[in-house]
């Protein structure tokens, strides 16, 4: 899914998500959906060793009948961006939607119907049967069958052409991850890392939306490194940024 607009001195492209959720704004910085638990998120962030590796937060706008949080807009000033959207864990479910779907389960007729786009033998016969799948039954599979549950990382949206630079910044934020108490006391489930550059600035690697990162009780802290067992709360994201690290090293010796 991709848009572009002659409007902007950076050229909006939107690799991932609801298109209706974004927002062209003045100045640099773009509005998104306004969502409780990401507007959290991004409060804490600002205070965390991880803000540099964040777009800026700059408060809650009101737009129409919609509020909006104002982030900073990573391409701005760039000109024909690159851009490639990864998003990080081992599972993009979160533990509340798998009981959700255990207890109450909510049969998705879209869902079933774009998991048939995909692969019309996906569906058991019983999904087949009544047409519709529960939400946490599509993303599992989505997971599976892409390289999340395996590799801890799957690419959403691509614009093609990696840089070095890349590597020294994610470098750094693993290094920031192992400090930043946010990290330690979140799982951090469907977030992704935008990676950003055109030909003539340095490329960055940003972490972005926070729609389902939740915070874990006090006593609770995570790895982030380990594979998820249920009610582990482990998100695997440390997991991915290893194997995104190798995929990327693998790609520049190429
Ligand atoms: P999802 O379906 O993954 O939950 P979402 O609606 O929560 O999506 P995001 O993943 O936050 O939306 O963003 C979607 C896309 O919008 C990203 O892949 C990226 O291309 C673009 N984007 C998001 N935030 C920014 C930003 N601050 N600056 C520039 N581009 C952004
Ligand atoms: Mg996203
Ligand atoms: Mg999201």
């Amino acid at each position: 899914m991709m848009h572009w607009s002659p409007r902007r001195q950076s050229s909006w492209v939107q690799l991932a998500g609801h298109q209706g959720n974004f927002q062209l704004s003045d100045g640099g910085k773009v509005l998104k959906l306004y969502s409780e638990v990401e507007a959290r998120c991004l409060d804490w962030l600002m205070r965390d060793q991880l803000r540099p590796f964040v777009p800026q937060y700059h408060g809650l706008v009101t737009s129409g009948d919609h509020s909006y949080i104002r982030l900073d807009d990573l391409l701005s000033g760039l000109k024909r961006p690159v851009i490639m959207d990864c998003k990080m864990g081992v599972r993009t479910y979160q533990e509340e939607e798998l009981m959700k779907a255990q207890t109450k389960p909510i049969l998705r007729n879209d869902m079933y119907q774009k998991m048939m786009k995909i692969d019309s033998t996906a569906p058991s016969a019983e999904e087949h049967a009544q047409k519709g799948v529960t939400k946490w039954r599509y993303l599992q599979w989505r997971d599976t069958s892409s390289s999340t549950a395996t590799l801890g990382f799957r690419i959403e949206g691509i614009m093609v052409g990696l840089d070095k630079a890349y590597h020294a910044r994610l470098q750094a934020l693993s290094e920031t991850l192992k400090e930043s108490s946010f990290f330690r006391t979140h799982e951090v489930i469907g977030s992704s890392l935008l990676f950003v550059h055109d030909h003539s600035s340095k490329a960055s690697v940003w972490m972005i939306d926070f729609g389902k990162t939740t915070p874990v009780p006090d006593t609770h802290q995570l790895r982030h490194n380990v594979p998820w067992a249920k009610g582990s709360r482990e998100d695997g994201y440390l997991i991915g940024l290893a194997s995104l690290t190798s995929s990327l090293s693998q790609a520049i010796t190429l």
